[in-house]
């Protein structure tokens, strides 16, 4: 009732005696313990590809690889699934615990073979330690917990110790988590408007709708900080619902107003690429009236070839319904160009990262302007985003670029700014054309 059957290591319930006594021996020796909670980086994609046979050999290669990092004495524990554990006892100052934990690291630089196939994972590792972090192993499991979920975040394949400000976040992690459980219906969510331009006339073509919270309690929260939140609880499929039947409804105010050249994207996140967006989205439009050409999404890269074939499902029966799809933030992540040839898309958006610096590094000029021959090569159409100073907008004109969007020509704007806008835009235009007659 102590070991784990599948790699021999002690389970959970022999693990916690284990650090229950090496607390009380550190207590009495005054030596410190030291906490390292591993998780496999990706072990779901390896199990879910390779079949739970392979994901089972992995985790027995595993154990004898932490087995043999680690000193006699020092446990070893797997607490299920992909999560390890490791107590180092006695441990005499800080840097035996980064010692330690690099040699962890080390031990999976090579590859595992595993049925003939070389399969290779890293680690993530949260530290905690005994006495400084806590003297219960309860609060120690906790913050060792705490601590991976930081290593993960800062990109896998590394180890974290545990601090105050680390359970700050997770508190703030709490606290906005309740709090955006009740923005929907407390109506402290909005959309903002950042219009795009045709980079040749100046004129604005569209805008794209971006969220924005304004909590009564916690104050105003970029979407940067809650999105990935509402993304890991699920929560973003209700917002997301929300933004679409929103944005289209707006739009439709502005077509009846006569703005009815004007098209609206919308960011879509990974989670809500299922089936039931084509319903959600067919509605919005039925309700709002607006027509499916003045509809854009936004999806990124990565969400789109973490599964490929299914993207391209769903995708066509979205461009079936006849709006147009973007990919945001190109450039960032990883693309199969063979798959962007086969993705029924229309736009490509390119990275905010790679304009910002287009005047200032030689390399981000030349990704910038290899996106917008590949775009046109797939005749596709290239948006810039983040376009803040002349300088990137003449640059991003002679480079063939269709369209700008960025804090130059405008932020994004509340509806009732941005609708000044379009009419603002639409009286220059009318002058623009009577000066040509
Ligand atoms: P994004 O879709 O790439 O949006 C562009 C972001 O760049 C926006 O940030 C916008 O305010 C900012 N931006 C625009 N022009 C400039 C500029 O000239 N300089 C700089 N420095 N920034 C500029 P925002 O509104 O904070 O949104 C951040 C991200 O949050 C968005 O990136 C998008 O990924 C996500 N997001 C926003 N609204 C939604 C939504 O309704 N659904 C989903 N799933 N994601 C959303
Ligand atoms: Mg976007
Ligand atoms: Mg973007």
């Amino acid at each position: 009732a102590n070991f784990d059957p599948l790699t021999g290591l002690p389970n959970r319930t022999l693990f916690q005696d284990r650090l229950n006594q090496a607390i009380t021996k550190a207590h009495r020796s005054k030596s410190i313990v030291a906490l390292l909670f591993l998780d496999l980086d990706r072990f779901k994609h390896i199990n879910d590809s390779m079949g739970h046979h392979v994901g089972d050999l992995l985790l027995k290669a595993v154990a004898s690889r932490l087995q043999n990092a680690i000193r006699d004495g020092d446990t070893v524990a797997r607490l299920g699934g992909d999560e390890f554990t490791i107590i180092l006892e006695g441990v005499a100052k800080l840097k035996a615990a980064t010692i330690i934990a690099e040699k962890v690291l080390k031990a999976f630089k090579a590859p595992f073979l595993l049925e003939g196939k070389n399969i290779t994972v890293s680690p993530s590792i949260g530290i905690s330690l005994f006495p400084n972090d806590a003297d219960d192993s309860t609060s120690l499991i906790k913050y060792a917990d705490t601590a991976m979920y930081h290593a993960k975040s800062l990109g896998r394949n590394n180890f974290q110790f545990y601090t105050e400000e680390l359970n700050q976040y997770a508190t703030r992690h709490v606290e906005l988590e309740a709090g955006l459980k009740e923005a929907i219906q407390n109506n402290e969510l909005y959309l903002v408007y950042q219009p795009k331009y045709d980079i040749k006339t100046k004129r604005i073509l569209g805008v794209e709708a971006l969220l924005r919270w304004n909590s009564p309690t916690l104050g105003f929260i970029s979407p940067v900080e809650f999105i990935p939140l509402a993304e890991e609880t699920g929560m973003i499929n209700a917002i997301g619902h929300w933004a679409i039947d929103e944005a289209c409804n707006q739009l439709a105010s502005w077509h009846q107003l006569g703005f009815d050249d004007i098209s609206v994207a919308v960011n879509l996140s990974a989670r809500q690429l299922k089936a039931d967006i084509i319903s959600t989205i067919e509605v919005a439009l039925a309700v709002s009236g607006l027509p499916a050409s003045a509809l854009e999404l936004e999806l990124t890269e990565s969400m789109i070839m973490g599964n490929p074939q299914d993207s391209v499902k769903v995708l066509s029966q979205l461009k079936a319904l006849g709006l147009t799809i973007a990919i945001d933030d190109f450039g960032t992540g990883y693309s199969s160009l063979s798959y962007l040839k086969r993705f029924p898309i229309d736009t490509l958006k390119v990275d905010r990262e790679f304009v910002r610096d287009i005047i200032e590094d030689p390399d981000d000029a030349a990704i910038t302007s290899a996106i917008i021959t590949l775009a046109h090569s797939l005749e596709l159409n290239v948006v810039a985003e983040g376009v803040e100073t002349q300088q990137q907008l003449d640059f991003l004109k002679y480079e063939g670029c269709d369209q700008v969007q960025g804090f130059l020509l405008s932020k994004p704007l509340t509806a009732e700014d941005c609708l000044e806008k379009l009419t603002q835009d639409k009286l220059e235009k009318n002058a623009d054309i009577v000066s040509e007659q």
